[in-house]
């Protein structure tokens, strides 16, 4: 009697969802017959889509492709939620929010060496399987990468200016993601602004605090643009890069630089 109860009980279920329109969700999403909307991974399945929205806007989608490491679906789903909300505030920050809208971004996970990387044409950013699963909790990569989805400086050589996207990438991470984080370690005799990532990205934060609050997004437009030289930091606060590196080891020497 009993198992004819939960039989017919099964059944008035399944009957419901089915009137409903309600489908059952398997707890492996790596089964998830939603294809991929990039280009670049054509016949791919993803295993979870975000939806970013800026005033109930869809402004991104983002979706997730852990059919290669599927035990990184998890972290998948919280990398692309994390995506979702920031992608309108940095696409903001950038002066890019209107050209960046309607974009798919896909976060790829497979089984080569390294840290990630991101292709800013296709939107693709590919995490390797043996850094995520070291590094856990490294949510400020997955804020790092994205941010290069929104930098878009394509291939034009001149345009490229990589200690500067770097450190502005970092800038987002490192100011906005992780702002009550310790200050990276920098040594006034060897550091230089040209370091990229978190040197530059320290310079920079403290240049918005003391010097222009929407430095990154003038710079951002000046490289997007393809404007940028060295003088673009001059037209912005009246001095040289080299300049202003000096004041700034000046105060970090007098410990003078806090956030
Ligand atoms: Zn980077």
């Amino acid at each position: 009697m009993k198992a004819a109860r939960l039989l017919a009980l099964l059944f008035i279920t399944v009957a419901w969802m089915a009137g409903t329109g309600c489908s059952l969700v398997w707890p492996s999403y790596s089964n998830s017959p939603l294809p991929s909307q990039n280009p670049s991974l054509q016949g791919h399945r993803v295993s979870y889509v975000a939806v970013a929205k800026r005033e109930n806007r869809v402004v991104g989608v983002l979706e997730v492709d852990t059919s290669q490491v599927h035990d990184l679906a998890p972290w998948g789903r919280h990398a692309a939620d994390l995506c979702a909300d920031w992608y309108p505030r940095i696409a903001t920050q950038l002066g890019v929010a209107e050209v960046s809208s309607n974009r798919v971004i896909t976060l790829y996970f497979h089984r080569r060496d390294g840290v990630a990387n991101t292709d800013p044409k296709t939107g693709l950013i590919s995490f390797s399987q043996a850094y995520v699963h070291g590094h856990t909790n490294d949510w400020g990569l997955v804020i790092h990468e994205l941010v290069h989805t929104l930098q878009s400086y394509g291939t034009n050589e001149t345009g490229y200016h990589g200690w500067l996207s770097e450190g502005i990438a970092d800038y987002f991470r490192l100011a906005l993601f992780e702002p009550d984080a310790p200050l990276p370690r920098l040594n006034p005799d060897t550091a230089s602004h040209t370091n990229s990532y978190r040197t530059t990205a320290t310079f920079l934060r403290w240049l918005v605090k003391t010097r222009d609050p929407d430095l990154i997004r003038k710079l951002n437009l000046a490289i997007r643009d393809g404007q940028y030289s060295p003088a673009t930091i001059q037209t912005i606060t009246g001095r040289t890069w080299d300049e202003l590196w000096a004041e700034f080891m000046s105060a970090w020497r007098a410990k003078q630089v806090r956030f």
